[in-house]
């Protein structure tokens, strides 16, 4: 049996592969702000990045980003089997493996999450177009979908966060659904 993957690893291989792909996590929280700002009115990016930051240490996230975005590159790359070479480079339409493999990382985050994913997928706020948008031979029929539920999870964080403080729930910095969660 092989050595068992640290964690930090995992962590760091999965915010260096959103960054090599063209993904600031400023873009995401963008996109976390357009979300939640109507709900929020004095909401700042900041406080985005910061849900933004706290989502990407979730091994759900993390595991999802590198499969994802290491099939985006093996079809960049031309080196899949066909068919699936051919349906991930073009990013057919009916394949939905990019959506399902994003679904499954927005479960954690509850209603909220999975609601805002499929606005985004919809809506294709922000980069989440830029990158949807065939532009030469980039490959990101993962990345969009991984962008989208990036953004819908620190969306719902936020929400539940903001209600948190509101009502004074906040205990030494740490909010309680963190501490539910232990
Ligand atoms: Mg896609």
């Amino acid at each position: 049996m092989g050595k068992r993957v640290h964690s930090q690893e995992v962590r760091n291989a999965a915010l260096r592969l959103l960054k090599e792909r063209g993904v600031d996590i400023k873009d995401i929280a963008e996109i976390v702000y357009e979300m939640q700002s109507p709900y929020a009115p004095d909401l700042k990016l900041d406080a985005c990045i910061e849900s933004v930051l706290a989502v990407l240490e979730k091994r759900e996230m993390q595991h999802a980003i590198l499969v994802g975005v290491e099939l985006d590159k093996l079809a960049e790359a031309g080196r899949l089997s066909e068919p699936l070479q051919s349906i991930i480079e073009q990013d057919e339409g009916l394949f939905g493996i990019d959506e399902t493999i994003a679904i499954g990382a927005v479960f954690t985050y509850g209603s909220i999450a999975v609601t805002t994913y499929g606005h985004l997928d919809k809506a294709k706020t922000g980069i989440i177009k830029k990158l949807d948008t065939k532009t030469g031979k980039g490959v990101h029929t993962f990345l969009d979908d991984l962008v989208a539920a990036i953004a819908a999870n620190a969306s719902s964080r936020l929400a539940h966060h903001l209600r948190d403080e509101e009502e004074g729930r906040l205990d030494n910095g740490r909010h309680q659904e963190e501490q539910d969660a232990g």
